[in-house]
């Protein structure tokens, strides 16, 4: 039977995008091109009458916007849906207001005109921003505009889309997200827009497949067009073949079939056939996920990537901000866990000075620049550590390449609890600290690197690009990372057993711990505890609960003798076979 990298491999009708959200989906374009607003800059003559049409188009579109914010709160809780109440509340600003009336009145224009002129002086600021959160915030600026001009020509908002649509669009604002959802529409594909736009925040949480970031499906596909989106991988197969089709349908017969089966696991540990059991906790990478992760059934959190708030404000928060955020996190999956990771500035991700390094992924990145940085760094400790009263919070350090690395920041950590314990501030004086090993240097040292922490956790997102010196996002050197290369098995092996030796519990937290493919595998090299998506967690739980540990040892321990990729990937596919053990890789 074909596997998804079987389809895909061979077909030309296909865009590639980011997986934003999970889910496959068999339906037909509908190319929502937002009506560009001609606006008119005509003189006016009346300025009174002019002020009240605006005053009244302000009103109604406080009206909806309301409306919106209500079924918001309604359908995605009151903390998502405050990125609408943001914008009823620049519908409220005095100073944006008095401007717009005071030009009307000067320069005697159509409002439309004033309107659209203001406003885009905001957005202008915010595209200018370096920051992808700011330019997200941008689009939803975009939306106000529209509204209001819209309101101004007394248009209502209309929606023929019929139902079971597939929504191809060039970006998509949260509002349009929300309504468009009420059509019942089935998945949402957009050229732009990353996994942290609030657009792609919305689908998973309203669980609607979505593929963003395809750069050019606007121009490829057309109106009416059979597509299938798969939201697990991020494709988009155009004018499907009879056997894309039929391969697809099967998938979403099968996954709707599995739903049901999995929701009944939620409770249920993820324990082997000979009874042993294996940790699944859940990776948090936008704020927004904490939802799925209660109805994961995950064990906690074992990783949250807490970068990930510098991209969702735009800016660095203080202290005060932090300690609101994992606080709120550390109560909402209480008395569980929640692995709170140092900021991994640099790389890929968010920059927090301009200068531009030749080699980021190998430069000031995580760890390095934390050092380098004690303020920063400093302030991210002590909100951990104010976080951390009801003793389940971990602190996690990345990029951690030497042992001195892990003893300066120890010292700047016990730094942090004399400071608080001074200041009768309360905190888990026996708060965990754990590394990442994703870096190869870290890998050859673990046993002694593990004599000093209390957890590590392995990142192989990270560990296999510096281990094959393969860039994790580069297309052209794909097939060079390879997951199941003996160099990465023999290595994740090394540092569970260096781990063990010096009795520290060992978790793996990088994307192939959530490759159901990779499970038995990393279980039969000893793992207990791995750290996925909350999406996936349910798919482990079964393909855990469906064989013995002592066979997946047994067949751990041949792969590692293996020199070749494709014999260990065989290895692994006649394990499967031979457990019966239904290939949900081809479902995810
Ligand atoms: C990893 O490197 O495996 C990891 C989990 O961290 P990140 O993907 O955030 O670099
Ligand atoms: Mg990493």
């Amino acid at each position: 039977m074909k596997s998804f990298k079987d389809i895909y491999k061979g077909s030309e009708n296909k865009i590639a995008g980011i997986a934003a959200a999970p889910g496959i989906v068999i339906g037909e374009v509908y190319l929502f091109t937002k009506e560009k607003l001609e606006i008119s800059k005509a003189d006016i003559t009346d300025v009174e009458e002019a002020k009240i049409n605006f005053h009244e188009a302000l009103e109604r579109s406080k009206k909806e916007l309301t409306k919106i914010f209500a079924i918001a709160k309604d359908r995605m809780g009151v903390t998502r849906a405050a990125i609408f109440e943001a914008q009823l509340m620049i519908l409220d600003d005095p100073i944006l207001i008095g401007n717009i009336l005071k030009r009307i009145e000067d320069e005697k224009k159509q409002p439309e005109y004033i309107v659209d002129d203001e406003i885009s002086k905001y957005q202008q600021l915010m595209i200018l921003s370096n920051e992808s959160y700011m330019k997200e915030r941008a689009n939803d600026i975009e939306d106000i505009k529209n509204r209001i001009v819209r309101n101004l020509r007394k248009k209502r908002w209309q929606s023929r889309i019929h139902s079971d649509a597939v929504i191809v669009s060039d970006s998509l604002t949260p509002a349009d997200i929300l309504l468009l959802s009420r059509n019942q529409v089935k998945s949402f594909v957009t050229d732009h827009g990353g996994l942290t736009s609030h657009a792609a925040i919305i689908s998973r949480s309203l669980n609607i497949p979505a593929v963003c970031g395809t750069h050019n499906a606007t121009q490829k596909l057309k109106d009416g067009q059979t597509v299938i989106v798969d939201g697990f991988h991020g494709y988009i197969i155009y004018d499907p073949t009879d056997e894309q089709k039929s391969f697809f349908k099967e998938k979403h017969q099968h996954l709707i079939a599995l739903q049901k089966e999995l929701e009944e696991l939620t409770d249920k540990p993820a324990v082997t056939k000979d009874g042993k059991e294996i940790q699944l906790l859940a990776n948090v990478d936008v704020t927004g996920e904490m939802d799925v992760v209660k109805t994961s059934g995950a064990n906690g959190i074992g990783l949250y990537r807490s970068e990930q708030i510098l991209d969702e404000l735009g800016t660095i928060p203080t202290e005060e901000e932090q300690v609101r955020i994992y606080s709120k996190l550390a109560s909402r999956i209480y008395p569980d866990n929640i692995t709170i990771r140092a900021f991994d500035i640099g790389g890929d991700k968010f920059r927090l000075f301009d200068y531009n390094e030749p080699n980021p992924f190998l430069g000031l990145r995580g760890i390095r620049l934390l050092l380098e940085n004690l303020k920063l760094f400093k302030a991210q400790i002590r909100s951990v550590l104010r976080s951390s009263s009801n003793k389940n919070v971990q602190f996690m350090l990345p990029m951690i390449s030497t042992i001195d690395e892990i003893h300066r920041s120890k010292k700047i950590i016990k730094e942090c609890m004399d400071e608080l314990s001074s200041e009768n501030k309360s905190f888990d004086a026996e708060m965990k600290i754990g590394i990442m090993v994703e870096v190869p240097s870290a890998a050859v040292m673990t046993r002694e690197f593990a004599d000093v922490v209390d957890f590590l956790s392995i990142g192989t997102n990270d560990l296999i690009q510096y281990l094959m010196a393969v860039d994790r996002g580069n297309d052209l050197v794909a097939d060079l990372y390879q997951e199941f290369s003996p160099v990465v098995l023999r290595t994740i092996k090394k540092i569970v057993d260096d781990s063990k030796l010096a009795g520290k519990p060992v978790s793996l937290c990088g994307e192939m711990a959530a490759d159901t493919l990779a499970m038995p595998l990393l279980v039969g090299l000893g793992l207990e505890s791995l750290s996925i998506s909350p999406a996936t967690i349910p798919y482990a739980k079964r393909i855990i609960k469906s064989f013995n540990y002592k066979d997946a040892k047994k067949m751990a321990d041949k792969c590692i003798t293996v020199c070749y990729e494709a014999e260990i990937e065989k290895t692994i596919l006649k394990f499967f076979e031979e457990n019966d053990i239904t290939r949900t890789r081809n479902i995810i």
